[in-house]
């Protein structure tokens, strides 16, 4: 016989005082075993659920930390790098506010075509490049919009860019 004792009371103890008990004593005995079971079962559940939370805590949190710490660290050693190299930092570049096509576009040509070119007193066809003559000044200064003798190209004209 195999020396196993509950609660220091040897096994075979047990199972005598155990037989000689009346039947709902048993069933109590069965009852009370089967709880504590059930509740040693659920304890033991929570414990592990816990201790499992807490390890999925601490690896997460220590994940976090290290990517904290590299991230840390490689900000620290980029600039350091790019102090000492003296090279621009890429990074500049991205944080500049994208343009906009239409800044672009402004950018680009910010004198629309068949606008003056005025140069002192002489004004000169966008086009061709031909010099004005009075009579096309005139013409755009009253209506606003001429053609040009040489080339035909039509022009607009606001009173401010033909001040004569
Ligand atoms: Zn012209």
């Amino acid at each position: 016989m195999i020396d196993v004792s509950v609660f220091s009371i040897p096994w075979e103890e047990f199972v005598n005082s155990f037989v000689v008990l009346p039947i709902y004593g048993q069933i109590l005995i069965l009852a009370g075993v089967i709880a504590i079971l059930t509740l040693a079962i659920v304890l033991v559940y929570y414990i592990l659920k816990g201790a499992a939370y807490l390890v999925y805590y601490i690896l997460k949190g220590t994940y976090y930390l290290i990517a904290g710490l590299g991230l840390l660290f490689y900000k620290a050693f980029r600039a350091l790098y790019y102090e000492i190299s003296g090279r621009p930092k890429p990074g500049n570049v991205s944080v500049q506010q994208p343009v906009t096509p239409q800044i672009v576009q402004q950018a680009e040509s910010p004198i629309p075509k068949s606008h003056l070119h005025i140069q002192s007193d002489a004004v000169f066809c966008t086009e061709c490049g031909t010099k004005y003559t009075d009579l096309m000044i005139k013409t755009l200064s009253n209506k606003g919009s001429a053609f040009c003798v040489h080339c035909g190209n039509g022009l607009q004209a606001n009173p401010i860019e033909i001040a004569m």
